[in-house]
């Protein structure tokens, strides 16, 4: 059976695909307790969304560190402090810092 040339658009639309359903899968094993295969799981939707350039639409639902997808509140703690949401990921500790409010300085 020949395979067919897949065009890079449609590539991509199969590999954003993978990425979702890798993240959803991600989402069960991370709320059933599994995190090591749920930090799997975000490790590989994360190398097929690079090697496509599929768009990061499922930012800050995983440590950016670590991989360990968030299952609040087990393995990740957020905090409000100075108009910055502080997420942490119990998992290696890495803090992330958002700022909120739509008000930003020199823009
Ligand atoms: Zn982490």
């Amino acid at each position: 059976m020949a395979r067919r040339h897949l065009t890079k658009k449609e590539a991509r639309g199969l590999a954003a695909q993978q990425v979702d359903r890798l993240f959803e899968l991600a989402g069960h094993e991370a709320r059933s307790g599994r995190d090591e295969r749920a930090t799997r799981y975000v490790s590989l939707a994360l190398r097929v969304g690079e090697r496509y350039k599929v768009p990061a639409t499922h930012k800050r639902t995983y440590c950016p560190s670590c991989h360990a997808f968030f299952a609040p509140p087990r393995n990740v703690r957020v905090r409000t402090s100075r108009r910055k949401l502080s997420v942490s990921c119990l998992r290696c500790g890495f803090v992330q810092r958002i700022p909120i409010g739509k008000e930003r300085r020199g823009q």
